[in-house]
């Protein structure tokens, strides 16, 4: 199995990202619009063509449960194969999060989507490093797809 370690602010939306909010607060909709349906199309190209599922690593999954997270990069313009999220762990970072996951069996590879650097080294050779100024760029697409497949 191949997965996908997503982060969303910086990767699938910009700092500067400014969405027309028309939809009821807080809707699945209304937070949709918080990303960057253009930038949501670049993962989804990385997954068709991999194979790869998605494993949510961004911090809004402790702010929503993942049958919303789901809905919401559907209103994206994504029917993503999100299969869970990383463990919420007390004060630990992103990276501890993600190893604790990877202990699973039947990871085969993997990439890391997130515009913060990991601090470990193990984890920073699968990163794609996101600019937050630009998410996840048209290049990088290519660079998740050859870490997933090398
Ligand atoms: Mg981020």
């Amino acid at each position: 199995m191949k997965v996908i370690f997503l982060d969303f602010d910086g990767v699938l939306n910009t700092d500067d990202w400014d969405p027309v909010c028309n939809a009821d607060t807080f809707s699945a909709e209304w937070l949709a619009q918080h990303l960057n349906p253009r930038l949501v199309s670049r993962v989804a190209t990385v997954a068709d063509a991999t194979g790869a599922v998605v494993v949510l690593s961004t911090s809004w999954r402790t702010a929503f449960p993942l049958c919303d997270l789901e809905q919401i990069v559907s209103w994206a313009g994504w029917n993503a194969p999100i299969i869970g999220a990383t463990p919420q762990m007390n004060r630990q970072p992103r990276d501890y999060e993600i190893h604790v996951w990877l202990k699973r069996s039947g990871v085969t590879s993997y990439v890391i989507l997130d515009d913060d650097e990991m601090t470990d080294d193990e984890l920073r050779r699968r990163q794609v490093l996101c600019d937050s100024t630009r998410g996840l760029e048209e290049w990088q697409v290519d660079e998740a797809v050859e870490i997933l497949n090398g």
